[in-house]
């Protein structure tokens, strides 16, 4: 069985390109240009010097001590966290910039729910001087103003969604009405392991220096490059994806994705998309999503906003139903409590989307010499009003 993608696009049953008739044309362009782009020598080399100077590559794998004691495994965390904006997404969004650069593309389009790929997206355009313009649901303009005064310093222009709910799928249809309005000049760039054919592969394969590196890293820490287990949370899917991406094939290592339970998986306020969710087609392609019995997509919740997505990445969708990861999920106090705890023991706050995937440590039993490692996909100064707010007093 292979878990990458086949030439049509597909994971099993699951991703293909659902989109309409009119954005065709755009769609084929990538298609027939990404892995040539990729696998070319000019892009590895910029694509490795901007990793290296410029987003901070490789980030360390950290052996987190007094975690491994606490839990009676050897534990490493990928430290994500110190990527140049905080967080993995600049691996995905410098490596899209320079496939836009090479097809030739002036003007870039993004949409965004908690402003954090908006980010990541509005940094790469400044860095590379290209036309900037972010969708975003009006309600979330509000909800996130730190995150659109960063894209609006970044220079730049951040479109209000103001039909439907004013929310992520709102912004995502405002982004693709655009594209097909602009298909010669404009590149739509996608923060996660979604969306149509071949967005998911090209987003993992960009994000796949995560475990390539872990193990290199863990080959010259240990000895061995295989982990027993390794851990992500989940929203769309991308750190995960990188983090899993070359032990894909290694069927001895354990993958473990974790949702957000949010309330609690069946509280109605939740984002625990493999649980609750059924195949549909969300964003272009063919997926698990959160749906109600109309076929209407549901509002996932949850308290970080990352992993605030009512679909999982094809990838994702495939790795559950084929049983190659375990999926699991921890609700917003598991994950505030698992945040706190890893701040104080080892003196690191981690993004509310990381600490998902730190509180599921909780709920497993280990041997000391097992070794697990956790991606830390993100830093949590975003989150600390979140986290100033829930803090009890002792
Ligand atoms: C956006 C984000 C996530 C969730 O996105 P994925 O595509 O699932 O990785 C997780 N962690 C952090 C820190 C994020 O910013």
């Amino acid at each position: 069985m292979s878990y990458f993608v086949d030439k049509n696009g597909y994971y099993g049953q699951f991703g293909g390109a659902f989109i309409p008739e009119l954005l065709h044309p755009n769609v084929q362009e990538l298609e027939d240009n990404y892995l040539k782009i990729l696998e070319s020598e000019s892009f590895k080399n910029e694509f490795r010097d901007l990793l290296d100077t410029y987003v901070g590559r490789p980030t360390p794998l950290y052996l987190a001590k007094r975690l491994s004691e606490k839990f009676g495994a050897t534990i490493y965390l990928k430290r994500e966290d110190l990527c140049h904006t905080g967080a993995h997404k600049i691996n995905n969004t410098i490596g899209q910039i320079l496939v836009a650069k090479h097809l030739g593309k002036k003007r870039i389009i993004a949409e965004t729910g908690a402003g954090q790929h908006g980010v990541a997206t509005a940094t790469v355009c400044a860095l590379m001087n290209l036309e900037c313009i972010v969708f975003m649901g009006e309600v979330d303009i509000k909800r996130q103003a730190p995150n659109v005064a960063r894209m609006k310093m970044l220079g730049a222009k951040v479109v209000p969604a103001t039909s439907g709910s004013k929310t992520l799928k709102d912004a995502t249809n405002e982004a693709i009405r655009d594209w097909i309005g602009n298909p010669e000049d404009t590149y739509y760039l996608i923060g996660s392991v979604v969306g149509p054919h071949p967005y998911p592969d090209m987003v993992a394969r960009l994000q796949s220096v995560i475990s390539k590196e872990i193990k290199e890293q863990l080959k010259a820490q240990t000895g061995n490059e295989n982990p027993d287990m390794v851990i992500a949370c989940v929203g769309g899917g991308s750190n995960a994806a990188g983090a899993f991406y070359h032990y894909l094939d290694e069927e001895k290592v354990d993958l473990i994705a974790v949702e957000a339970a949010g309330l609690g998986v069946n509280s109605g306020e939740s984002a625990a998309t493999s649980q609750l969710g059924e195949v549909g087609v969300l964003h272009g392609s063919k997926t698990i999503l959160m749906q109600d019995e109309f076929g209407q997509v549901t509002e996932p919740y949850s308290i970080s906003a990352g992993l605030d997505y009512p679909g999982i990445g094809p990838l994702h969708a495939f790795l559950h139903e084929s049983k190659r990861a375990i999926f699991m999920n921890a609700t917003d106090q598991e994950a505030l409590d698992a945040a706190y705890e890893l701040t104080k023991i080892e003196g690191i706050i981690p993004a509310l989307e990381t600490a998902h995937a730190l509180a599921v440590l909780h709920k497993m039993k280990f041997e000391k010499n097992q070794v697990v490692v956790i991606n830390l996909s993100g830093r949590g100064d975003k989150d600390l009003e979140t986290y100033i707010a829930n803090l009890k007093d002792e």
